[in-house]
């Protein structure tokens, strides 16, 4: 992993050790998370590491090759400087920090220096931020002997990203993170934290997972976000369920009837979505990944349609993909930007790429990152 050396290079001190967590491609399962309903994610081969070092004092100081400087905060100053905020990037491996010792009392918190290199391309909707956060929580974990698990390190992270930097994100980058397995998927139910990877079989399949991203910028914390979920919300409340996951297909009449239009085009998205999930592990079990493409393309509808998430360069890319012969293909992640996934055989990667370059160029549009994933194994210490 390039990650690892470039990471040590920032360090000053000698090594405890090596800890990394991968990014994450969600198969499908789109705004499902914070309903409370159905993810099917999985970690892919780019990792965040994060090489640590032990300090005298009770300082943690963290660096990164995305930063120039280092941010030193002492851990009696810890709770203050991220109620303050305004740490920008060091909110994230600070903000684990925090989370960890609040959610593990038999820690033994100690200064720590932590230089952290990332190979996940930031804000593609690779999820690079729980990249950082499954890094950071592992090598503490181990550091301070926290000796929470790995559904606990994956609430860790999701409590950094919402509490300290201000992100209302769901718990699926965590645990696809934390969890991941090779050459499958996390089912993850988002209520219950229940998981079970799913076998996906694309190298048997000649199949491959190429990703466009858009170079779009999304912002998570920001105005779109937001309104989905408080659309989300008012729908499960107009049914008085805890969440949209209490609903199903057979509530969409009745969901048309009682909420306007928006709202109810939001639920729809929520509501089908969960069966597609549902759906894509039924199949990927009884059938295997061929049969799977629909679901994804049906995915992308419904996000561009329902949910109003998507934008032209997404777009553009799902259709160039399938018109270079994808079996499906569907935006991933929060949307506004970022990327787009495609489940296309192996030997045509090459001239989807191509095609999908062209139709950008001739869209006019900011030229495209055009790479393959693979699913890979969840964080673990490296070193
Ligand atoms: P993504 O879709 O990549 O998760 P987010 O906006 O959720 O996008 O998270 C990206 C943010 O995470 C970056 O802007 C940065 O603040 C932080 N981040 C990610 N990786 C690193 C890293 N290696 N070093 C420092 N900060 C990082
Ligand atoms: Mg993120």
């Amino acid at each position: 992993m390039t990650a690892v050396d470039d990471a040590r290079a920032l360090l000053a001190a000698p090594e405890v050790g090596v800890w990394s967590a991968p990014g994450r491609a969600n198969l499908i399962g789109e705004h499902t998370d914070y309903n409370e309903g159905f993810v099917l994610p999985f970690a892919i081969a780019q990792r965040t590491a994060a090489v640590v070092a032990l300090r005298d004092d009770d300082v943690i100081r963290v660096r990164s090759t995305f930063a120039d400087d280092a941010v030193e905060v002492s851990l009696a100053d810890l709770d203050a400087r991220i109620a303050a905020g305004g740490l920008d990037w060091a909110g994230y491996p600070l903000g684990v920090a925090w989370a960890l010792r609040a959610a593990a009392p038999d820690a033994t918190p100690r200064g720590v220096d932590i230089a952290l290199a990332s190979e996940v391309p930031v804000g593609a909707g690779l999820s690079s931020s729980a990249a950082i956060e499954g890094a950071v929580a592992s090598a503490l974990n181990d550091v301070w002997g926290a000796g929470l698990d790995k559904v606990a390190l994956a609430r860790v992270g999701r409590t950094a990203e919402n509490d300290a930097v201000g992100a209302p994100t769901g718990i699926m980058d965590q645990m696809a993170s934390m969890l991941g397995v090779a050459d499958a998927a996390t089912f993850l139910d988002c209520r219950t934290l229940e998981t079970r990877p799913v076998a996906l079989g694309f190298a048997e399949a000649g199949l491959a997972i190429l990703v466009v991203d858009t170079l779009v910028e999304h912002a998570h914390s920001s105005g779109g976000y937001r309104e989905r979920r408080e659309a989300c919300e008012r729908g499960a409340a107009a049914f008085g369920v805890p969440a949209l996951r209490d609903l199903t297909v057979d509530d969409l009449p009745r969901a048309a009837e009682i909420l306007d239009d928006v709202t109810f085009r939001r639920v729809r998205h929520i509501i089908t979505e969960n069966q597609r999930v549902l759906d894509t592990v039924a199949a990927l079990d009884a059938e295997g990944p061929t049969a799977i493409g629909d679901l994804l393309t049906a995915s992308h509808a419904s996000m561009r349609d329902d949910f109003e998430i998507s934008v032209p360069e997404l777009d553009l890319a799902v259709e160039t993909a399938l018109a270079a012969g994808a079996l499906g293909a569907r935006m991933t992640g929060g949307g506004f930007g970022g990327a787009a996934i495609a489940l296309i055989p192996t030997e045509l990667v090459p001239a989807a790429t191509d095609a999908v370059h062209a139709a950008f160029a001739a869209s006019g549009f900011r030229a495209p990152n055009v790479f393959t994933v693979t699913p890979s194994e969840g964080a673990r210490r490296d070193a």
